[in-house]
């Protein structure tokens, strides 16, 4: 994925209609990321309400994090849904 790619994902101050701040344009990464492919690196920076990876460094993986509506948390993920890689080689 470009530099330039990556810049057209701004931050968001977005809520949604129940008042929860929108996640869409904010990153969970490990120190040292590199995205193994553009769906994946697209799906960090994505809504909660959308399909959205997040790096948890309390738990050291990454999870696909769940809306509050969905009742929170995430659900872990060890390979990329989209390219298969091993996610543990993204974090260096
Ligand atoms: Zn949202
Ligand atoms: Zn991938």
């Amino acid at each position: 994925m470009s530099e330039a790619a990556v810049s057209m994902l701004r931050p968001s101050t977005r809520r949604h209609v129940d008042g929860s701040t929108c996640t869409e344009g904010t990153r969970r990464l490990p120190p040292g990321f590199e995205p193994c492919c553009a769906e994946f690196a697209q799906h960090t920076a994505a809504c909660v309400f959308d399909v959205r990876y997040e790096w948890w460094a309390s738990a050291k993986a990454w999870f696909i994090a769940l809306s509050d509506m969905a009742g929170g948390g995430g659900v872990q993920i060890r390979h990329c849904p989209h390219c298969g890689t091993d996610l543990k080689t993204l974090a260096k």
